[in-house]
């Protein structure tokens, strides 16, 4: 059996449907824990009973992390084992615990990550959209102006982006990205994984409102979005998004010469690299004005 040192904070990934996807290891750290923190000790305790876990609960949840965290981290201080669990997946991964590992890192405790299920890495995998770069932006806002407004600002990100999403939202979320998303943009609804309806779809931005619509199916359980990222621009190849974004808006306003200076000075990118993008963008332009 692994060592269990004491004093230790552990972060231990419970299963995101299928009990089986337990590890040995989670099991092993959560009977010798002298406490164990959880979102809802309702939800958690038939979960650990189901392994034999026996161990004292404590609720750790967004209403009262910061008051619970000083009272763990000073129970660690003294030499206390102490195991974070959520719902489900992994804690911290839009889910509470981010207070209580700051505060217990700042104290020099030391904080023990005990890995497994996560409903974005799983779907990722299984979604076949690049995987190398991925941003995930956890739960989308609950208005569809702000939700719009996230997506418009991701509009050009090249990396894959994920989202989670609940049954409740996933219709409206879905018709907010085709607003501001172009269509044939690959996105991949991933549900219920590792449950007894898992779904992995591929569909594109323009096609998923209404596969949702025809397949009520679809519209249940828990979700997983995932976007393919954005076709790369040629000024990309030389500025990332944000210095790109700086020297068009300086294009706008000033000559070449002029904008290639204040866009050096302002991003920090090389003078040829920003010389290129900002010759491209001009005949981009050109190009515009004569075809309209
Ligand atoms: N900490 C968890 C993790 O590691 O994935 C996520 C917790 S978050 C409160 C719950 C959201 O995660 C759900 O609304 C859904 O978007 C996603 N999720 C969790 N389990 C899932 C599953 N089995 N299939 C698809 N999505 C899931």
């Amino acid at each position: 059996m692994a060592e269990i040192k004491r004093g230790i904070l552990y972060l231990v990934a419970t299963p995101i449907g299928n009990l089986a996807d337990f590890s040995a290891r989670a099991a092993e750290v959560l009977k010798s824990a002298d406490v164990i923190a959880c979102e809802d000790t309702r939800h958690s305790r038939p979960l650990l009973e189901h392994y034999g876990i026996s161990r004292p609960l404590m609720a750790l949840h967004e209403h009262n992390e910061d008051v619970v965290a000083a009272r763990l981290v000073e129970r660690l201080s003294q030499g206390e084992t102490i195991a974070l669990v959520s719902d489900a997946g992994t804690p911290l991964i839009s889910d509470p615990g981010f207070p209580l590992v700051r505060l217990a890192r700042d104290a020099g405790i030391q904080v023990a990550p005990i890995p497994g299920p996560c409903a974005l890495v799983a779907a990722l995998c299984a979604s076949g959209l690049p995987s190398v770069r991925f941003a995930f932006e956890g739960f989308p806002p609950r208005k569809s102006a702000a939700r719009r407004a996230l997506f418009e600002s991701l509009k050009e990100e090249s990396r894959t982006l994920i989202f989670y999403e609940s049954a409740h939202r996933v219709e409206e979320t879905l018709k907010d990205l085709e607003a501001v998303i172009p269509a044939e943009r690959r996105l991949v609804i991933a549900r219920e994984l590792t449950k007894r309806y898992e779904t992995i779809v591929s569909t594109t931005i323009g096609e998923a409102p209404a596969l949702l619509e025809r397949e009520p199916d679809m519209r249940r359980g828990e979700f997983v979005l995932l976007l393919e990222g954005a076709p790369p621009t040629l000024e990309a190849e030389d500025l990332s998004p944000e210095q790109a974004r700086v020297l068009r808006r300086l294009l706008e306003e000033c000559s070449v010469k002029t904008a290639v200076s204040l866009a050096v000075k302002i991003t920090g990118a090389r003078r040829e690299r920003v010389y290129r993008a900002a010759l491209r963008m001009a005949q981009d332009d050109k190009r515009k004005d004569v075809e309209t």
